[in-house]
């Protein structure tokens, strides 16, 4: 497991070498928040410790830091286990008619609040698709102001235990928790404003489907961070000042 709280408490200290007291600048330009979320994970339908599973989780949530680029941080807080399951298919299924009434017995004796909680299912390929669904995130349609009086419903990403392999997943379902959408759902003026320009710049951004994807663009991390600070902040470990410069 990573200390990510050393690192961070270096940066923090770096950061404040590089404003002296005659600065004329006011601080809230000079320091960037940076928000620090709490991540539980939830190995569903496990009763043993499989170490190739929690190597992994321990692979996406580092992944998941680099893609973010420190703009979100994310501190692995628990893992869990429970024998209970179902699979994700089904889970969609029923979440798609409005009704989590798979998930919420599951989770309701053993889900903590206060933290991004990922459950890991089993999935399976469904007859006439040709992938089987690797992850979802249930989210508000509207009224996103509301997450912290909903809490903890919409802080769950739901994933395959096969999504993590590639350690992609979990990134693109990330995107979505602080409020991006695929770039099809977006005018090509939003697109614009985002960063993503070509279709390489699409094919290669995190919100997009397929084995290209690599990156953020520097928009989407300021977004993202801003959507943290504004409606995800009840699940924030604590805010850390860094330096940006002035
Ligand atoms: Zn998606």
């Amino acid at each position: 497991m990573r200390n990510w709280i050393t690192i961070l408490t270096a940066m923090t200290f770096l950061g404040g070498f590089g404003l002296s007291k005659f600065d004329s600048k006011p601080e809230s330009k000079a320091f960037k928040e940076i928000p620090v979320m709490k991540v539980n994970v939830y190995m569903m339908g496990r009763e043993e410790v499989d170490p190739s599973i929690t190597v992994k989780i321990f692979e996406n949530i580092d992944y998941l830091n680099e893609a973010f680029e420190g703009q979100i941080n994310f501190a692995f807080n628990e893992l869990f286990m429970d024998v209970n399951h179902a699979y994700l298919p089904d889970i969609y299924a029923g979440f798609k008619e409005g009704k989590d009434e798979i998930v919420q017995p599951l989770v309701d004796p053993i889900e903590k609040e206060g933290a991004i909680n990922i459950y890991l299912f089993d999935t399976y390929l469904e007859h006439g698709s040709s992938a089987a669904l690797m992850g979802f995130t249930p989210l508000l349609k509207a009224k996103q102001e509301t997450y912290s009086m909903n809490s903890p419903r919409f802080d769950r990403i739901l994933m395959a235990y096969d999504g993590l392999e590639e350690n992609k997943t979990l990134v693109h379902e990330m995107g979505h928790f602080f409020g991006l959408k695929h770039p099809w759902e977006i005018t090509t003026f939003a697109k614009h404003r985002l960063g993503i320009k070509t279709m390489n710049d699409e094919a290669k951004n995190h919100m997009s489907y397929g084995s290209d994807v690599e990156r953020f663009t520097p928009q989407q991390l300021e977004d993202m961070r801003n959507y943290a600070l504004k409606y995800r902040k009840y699940l924030m470990d604590r805010v850390v000042k860094v330096y940006a410069g002035v």
